[in-house]
């Protein structure tokens, strides 16, 4: 255990974790050589497209110091709010991390945030300056920022380039002489916290864990505490660039299970293994279920593709335990699903994953988060669509998830995040100049608010300056209302949306502003109404236009007629009919992209 040490790396995105990463495998030879991918640590196709790591890997380095040879396993984290969970338990296996900043942006706010949950689980901080091989590096006024921050010595901070190697060795030395190494009760009962786990379509679930007491040998008969299912531990090995077998894993070590588990809803991050014979009194804490914060309706285009999205969506979930489904219909949108994910770039990722590996075209509803309804017969439902909120006179209270959302900006944007942040029922909680010029904003916040639109908007009134990061705080009471959509009198349940009752008038007047510019003119009037249970609160009319397409061809030639009539039936199939109101399939998805 003396000569282990066990680490994460915490930076904001494209802050150059990856890249740095690297270089601590080449400088430990772990890498041999450039025939690996380019960046190791993001080895899915789409995590290396978007620049990001999605999922947390783990891999063990040699380095030799002062005649002895150390472990160091590097444990990587999910760089996106998403998975913060995730970050959250990977953290909780580690005892130090590196802090990197890049040196020609200074601190973000995901360094923020990962930081302090770094600092929680008393992590020993290895401030890092990255990127110096740059001209726009700005390494004292940074240096400035990251002392302000961890209150550490400015002799602490090491200079590097993920670019050059320059600081590499000083970082390894670091990680041996700073961090400490791991404590535990090697003779104690097993107790090993899972902080991921990935599926393998040839050997199913392979689970990551630190052993934190005890130690855990191939063939054990081993008990996971909180799902509290047992199995045997068919393999058990450490991770270098592929799964290397070994017999036992002692307190300290940092490895991997394979135990047959076929799906990954069976192993939960942070859950602890033990022995079936021997038990831990109890399960390491943190542990917590994740839950889906996002939920939107996933459509196939083609109906007839509903079985074969069903088969995609299960095999997804094969592999990503945090997307939830179950079948809902609408009577716009025929059969599909109502899934929940983690949050908007998890949507995006199962949306690109279904097309990319499935060949799946799917429309997806508009997002909403999960709200807590109280009815007047003392029920607590959870909703999760639109068309679940019970009539509003059935209902007592409903509440809403809520967040901290953490800004860092150039003090000549706070105006303009204060006003976007207002809009979207935020409260200002704190304000905290890290520089001069650079300042952290926090605001209270609905999460529904930011589930949209809002990163997009932050980016676009600070110029693409400010970041941005926020966690769920728990629930508040809102008023929320459901703004229904009716064509001609008949409800559409795909256009349903809760919303607050302050938003109500202003989105239910610019839906149906929308909605008029997006059905195209039938042979008789349409109304749209917005309407919150029986009241309508806003209303325009399509008017009736008679649209003969023959018309132009005076009569005499028929195959001419004829393509024409195809062609206006083909238009017709990318029409919804609903009623006797026919809607074009965007006008489902396009209505709630208002401004
Ligand atoms: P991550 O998102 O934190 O993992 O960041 P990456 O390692 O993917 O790096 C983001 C971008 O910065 C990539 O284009 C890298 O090539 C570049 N980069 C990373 N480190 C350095 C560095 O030290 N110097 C320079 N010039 N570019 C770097
Ligand atoms: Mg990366």
């Amino acid at each position: 255990m003396k000569h282990i040490r066990n680490f994460c790396i915490i930076a904001h995105i494209d802050h150059g974790k990856s890249t740095l990463a690297d270089r601590l495998l080449e400088r430990t030879k772990t890498v041999t050589d450039r025939e690996l991918l380019e960046q190791t640590l993001d080895s899915m196709d789409l995590e290396r497209e978007r620049g990001i790591t999605i999922k947390s890997h783990a891999i063990q380095m040699q380095y030799p110091k002062d005649d002895q040879i150390y472990t160091l396993n590097l444990i990587d984290t999910p760089g996106h709010v998403d998975f913060s969970y995730e970050v959250s338990r990977s953290i909780a296996a580690c005892e130090g991390a590196l802090l990197i900043v890049d040196a020609t942006q200074g601190i973000q706010a995901q360094t923020i945030s990962n930081l302090y949950q770094a600092v929680d689980h008393d992590l020993t901080i290895i401030p890092v300056l990255n990127k110096m091989d740059m001209d726009s590096a700005m390494p004292e006024e940074v240096e400035d920022q990251i002392i302000d921050l961890i209150g550490c010595d400015r002799s602490e901070i090491i200079r590097a380039s993920g670019k050059t190697g320059m600081g590499a060795d000083d970082i390894l030395d670091a990680i041996v002489d700073r961090i400490l190494p791991p404590v535990g009760d090697a003779d104690g009962p097993l107790q090993a916290l899972i902080f991921d786990s990935v599926f393998n379509s040839f050997r199913g679930i392979i689970a990551y864990f630190k052993v934190v007491n005890g130690e855990i040998r191939k063939g054990d008969k081993v008990k996971f505490v909180n799902t509290a299912k047992q199995y045997e531990a068919d393999e058990i090995g450490v991770l270098k660039l592929g799964m290397v077998k070994r017999d036992v894993l002692k307190a300290g070590d940092v490895g991997y299970i394979i135990s047959g588990i076929k799906t990954s809803k069976e192993v939960k991050v942070g859950d602890t293994i033990t022995h079936v014979q021997r038990p831990c009194d109890k399960a390491i804490s943190g542990f917590e279920e994740v839950k889906p914060m996002v939920f939107a309706g996933v459509y196939p285009i083609d109906t007839d593709d509903y079985e074969d999205l069903r088969t995609a969506i299960e095999k997804l979930q094969l592999n990503d335990a945090s997307l939830t489904f179950e079948p809902e219909s609408s009577v716009a949108l025929g059969f599909g699903f109502r899934c929940g994910f983690l949050g908007m770039l998890h949507m995006e990722i199962v949306q690109e994953r279904l097309d990319r590996e499935f060949g799946m075209d799917v429309i997806t509803t508009v997002p909403n988060v999960p709200y807590k309804v109280y009815t007047k017969q003392d029920e607590v439902l959870e909703v999760h669509n639109p068309s679940g909120l019970p009539e509003p006179t059935l209902i007592e209270s409903v509440e809403e998830p809520y967040i901290k959302a953490q800004m860092i900006t150039h003090a000549d944007f706070i105006g303009p995040i204060m006003t976007l942040c207002l809009s979207k029922r935020g409260e200002l909680v704190n304000q905290h100049y890290i520089t001069a010029d650079r300042v952290e904003l926090s605001f209270d916040m609905p999460l529904a608010e930011i589930v949209f639109d809002f990163y997009d908007k932050l980016k676009s009134i600070s110029k693409g300056y400010a970041s941005f990061d926020y966690y769920t705080t728990g629930y508040r009471t809102s008023k929320l209302v459901r703004l229904d959509v009716l064509l001609n009198g008949e409800p559409v349940d795909a256009l349903s949306t809760l919303t607050h009752f302050d938003n109500a008038y202003t989105l239910g007047r610019r839906m149906c502003e929308k909605l008029k510019e997006l059905i195209p003119r039938q042979q008789f009037d349409v109304a749209i109404q917005a309407a919150i249970g029986a009241k309508i609160i806003a209303r325009e009319t399509v008017k009736a236009l008679r649209k003969d397409v023959t018309a132009k061809c005076y009569g005499g030639d028929i195959s001419r007629k004829r393509k024409l009539l195809e062609k206006q039936k083909k238009g017709k199939k990318r029409m919804k009919q609903v009623g006797n109101v026919e809607v074009p399939q965007k006008a489902f998805l396009s209505v709630l992209k208002l401004d």
